[in-house]
């Protein structure tokens, strides 16, 4: 479709800060633990790096915080080579940061700290108008404020730019607005938390995700794990396969889902090939750790599906 894909993401950032523990402290207790690392993070910043580093345009529209995050959040958006001209500082603000403890066990306990992403405000999609009508595609998370998740959406509609909305974290949504994206893509959890009906099975899944479209939605895509991904839309139902990979870490795969489906979209404008290369990009981002750490370019992702082939 297009020869260089230019997509919208409005939406978070954070900074994680993934400390190792051997266990929790108690209250009052003070406790060393062995490891520490920090991360860019943020749905909407991951999605938009995947998306840079793929090969698409990127305008970010974002909030960060007035101290040391927030700048080192701008250089990383501009170091993967995204415009960055509407990531403003919020005075005063920290910037939205996300501790996160992980025991022996691989398990992980989160805190999430929203800070400046709190600020993104349906004012700050109108500044940027101009630039976002010269995108092809805007992509939404459910990190800032949703009337400003709402506007953007009534935005797309009116200039008739494709919306995808990733609504995560899981929240009630109104779908007066839901239901004039384009594309509602949410991971199992998610889309429990949306339909109110159960998802323990594939049948259940497949129901959810009608109900949706029933409400309304157009086309519902689930991301199923490593069971691949669904399409759900008033005229089909179709499972893509998953792409079977040593998995590691599967931190941020929903985020690698989203950016390199908004770059297939873009690039070849059929869904289920979308979410092919979507399963495939995602499922690599799993064999390596961290989030964006595990997001590879264009050439490495081609050079991996060819290794992969024989
Ligand atoms: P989230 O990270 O939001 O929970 P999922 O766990 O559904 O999202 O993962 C997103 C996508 O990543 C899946 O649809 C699939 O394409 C891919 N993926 C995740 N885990 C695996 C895995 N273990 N094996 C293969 N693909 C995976």
């Amino acid at each position: 479709m297009n020869a260089r894909p230019k997509a919208a993401v409005i939406g978070s950032n954070m900074i994680d800060l993934v400390t190792l523990i051997d266990r929790m402290p108690k209250l009052g207790e003070t406790v060393e633990a062995p490891h520490f690392d920090i991360g860019f993070g943020g749905k909407g910043a991951n999605q938009a790096v995947a998306l840079a580093r793929l090969g698409a345009d990127v305008l970010m529209v974002s909030k960060v915080g007035d101290d040391i995050f927030g700048l080192e959040v701008k250089r990383n958006f501009e170091e993967n080579g995204i415009d960055s001209r509407y990531v403003d500082v919020v005075v005063g603000a920290s910037n939205g940061v996300a501790p996160i403890f992980v025991d022996k066990e691989a398990n992980n306990s989160i805190l999430i700290i929203k800070g400046a992403n709190n600020a993104l405000s349906p004012e700050d999609v109108d500044r940027a108008a101009e630039d976002i009508k010269k995108c092809n595609l805007i992509i939404l998370q459910l990190e800032v404020p949703l009337k400003t998740v709402y506007h953007a959406i009534e935005f797309g509609v009116k200039h008739k730019i494709p919306v995808i909305l990733n609504p995560a974290p899981g929240a009630e949504l109104d779908f007066e607005y839901v239901r004039q994206a384009d594309f509602l893509v949410p991971n199992e959890t998610e889309l429990e938390i949306i339909s109110r009906m159960p998802v323990g099975t594939m049948d259940e899944i497949v129901a959810a995700a009608r109900s949706l479209v029933e409400k309304g939605a157009r086309n519902v895509i689930v991301t199923l794990g490593a069971k691949g991904s669904l399409l759900v839309n008033e005229n089909e139902e179709v499972h893509v396969e998953p792409f079977a990979v040593k998995s590691t870490d599967s931190t941020g795969a929903g985020d690698a889902f989203i950016g390199s489906f908004a770059y297939y979209l873009l690039q070849s404008g059929n869904i289920v090939e979308a979410m092919r290369m979507a399963n495939r990009y995602a499922a690599i981002s799993t064999m390596k750790p961290g989030t964006q750490k595990s997001f590879i370019g264009m050439k490495e992702f081609s050079e991996v599906l060819e290794g992969m082939k024989s």
